[in-house]
């Protein structure tokens, strides 16, 4: 029983490599839109799993498969992770120089395999190029980590996993091409059992699936913030989810609690939109929805917070705006949701709004008593605000 037998572990970290490459291909298309970066990952993984085969091989095919054909797809392999991860963190590459470096670099290998055998000429044009594209696909990374410092919104162990190890994965590569250049000899093959061999091998099997693993963690992160981001809109309308405005509301209430500083909510009902419905067909009750949706948005200041309860519910929070001021906003969005557009059905509102109070528990105390003032509004005869 060999303990370090390289082709078993080649072989087998291959076939993990493919695996995960499939993977990648099929999770970066669950979602309508596809992750970025993911395609490009899979095909490095899928291509570097090819080359750990033809490795493996060496000492029954031929020398134009086993190591042309190989470090050619290692070469693309390797440009692709780094391609793949600048597409996903939407990093616009360069990539002409490094046409032109990689064909020199493929000479170089055709040079040293076939014209003059160079072991060492082969190490020093093939692990240099690829120690180069690792060190960028690194420096890619690493600008991400130090970008997103503080983001607390952001998951961020995929991208530390993966920044690790393809830091590490550049060092290691970097140590293997120094020593190449300065070795006096032909050093040792690939599969040979010298320190910096396993080490070198080591980056290309078990980094190669560490890094993968890191890919598949940033793919699993950005669906899920996909998720989260659309959890967060109104599929109708565009505007903010009652989720996100609940979320919007709390982060207010703290602020004042902190600050003071008053705010308000503002509950718009739109008036028999059943009546609407009824007349216009459902299309017709959503082409309303959407339009006064646009309209009050276009009445609203930036900082102020406008969003879908459901139905035909709607609210707007007013940061820095106290009850004389919510009372002037109310009488604004009144008037510019009746302002009736030519090919839509006309449409009122009534609307029930109140201001933040220290005594205020919770956002729901404040949405409790706009509810209530709404529905004065709609008992009063509606097409009107009111607060309370
Ligand atoms: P009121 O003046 O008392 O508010 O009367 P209303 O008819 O607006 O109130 P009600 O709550 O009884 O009816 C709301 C209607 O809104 C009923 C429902 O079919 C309709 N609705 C809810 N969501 C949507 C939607 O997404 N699209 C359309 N077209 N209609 C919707
Ligand atoms: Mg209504
Ligand atoms: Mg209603």
């Amino acid at each position: 029983m060999i303990i370090y037998n390289p082709i078993t572990l080649l072989v087998l970290t291959s076939l993990l490599t493919g695996i995960i490459g499939v993977v990648l291909l099929l999770m970066g298309r669950v979602t309508t839109t596809r992750i970025p970066g993911s395609g490009h990952w899979a095909v490095g993984s899928l291509l570097t799993a090819v080359a750990g085969v033809l490795i493996a091989l060496r000492d029954v095919g031929p020398v134009w498969l086993t190591y042309t054909v190989e470090n050619t797809l290692v070469m693309i392999a390797y440009t692709c992770y780094w391609v793949g991860s600048a597409q996903h963190f939407g990093k616009q590459l360069n990539l002409k120089p490094w046409i032109v470096l990689s064909v020199l670099a493929w000479c170089a290998q055709t040079y040293f395999t076939f014209g003059v055998d160079s072991l060492r000429g082969r190490y020093v044009s093939l692990t240099g190029y690829i120690f180069a594209v690792t060190v960028m696909h690194a420096a890619v990374l690493i600008r991400e980590i130090y970008r997103s410092r503080g983001d607390h919104q952001q998951r961020l162990l995929g991208l530390y996993f993966t920044g690790f190890a393809v830091t590490f994965s550049a060092l290691i590569f970097g140590v293997r091409w120094a020593y190449s250049v300065v070795q006096p000899q032909d050093g040792n093959d690939l599969l040979s059992s010298s320190w910096l061999q396993m080490l070198y091998l080591g980056a290309f099997t078990f980094g190669v699936v560490i890094v993968n693993i890191g890919f598949l963690l940033l793919v699993s992160e950005r669906i899920r913030s996909q998720f989260e981001a659309l959890a967060m809109v109104d599929s109708l309308t565009g505007v903010r989810s009652r989720r996100a405005v609940v979320d919007a509301a709390s982060d207010l209430l703290q602020r004042s609690k902190r600050s003071r500083e008053p705010f308000s909510v503002l509950l718009l009902d739109l008036d028999h939109f059943k009546a609407i419905n009824d007349q216009f067909g459902h299309q017709g009750g959503d082409r309303v929805l959407q339009g006064f949706c646009r309209r009050i948005e276009d009445a609203l200041r930036q900082s102020d917070v406008f969003g879908r309860l459901g139905g035909e519910e709607f609210i707007v929070l007013a940061p820095a705006t106290a009850m004389e001021q919510a009372g002037e906003l109310a009488e604004r969005l009144r008037l510019a949701a009746v302002t009736s557009e030519p090919d839509l059905p006309g449409v009122t509102v009534s609307i029930g709004y109140t201001d933040w109070r220290m005594a205020d528990g919770s956002v729901d105390d404040l949405f409790n008593r706009a509810d209530r003032a709404l529905y004065a509004a709609k008992a009063a005869g509606r097409n009107q605000a009111m607060h309370c």
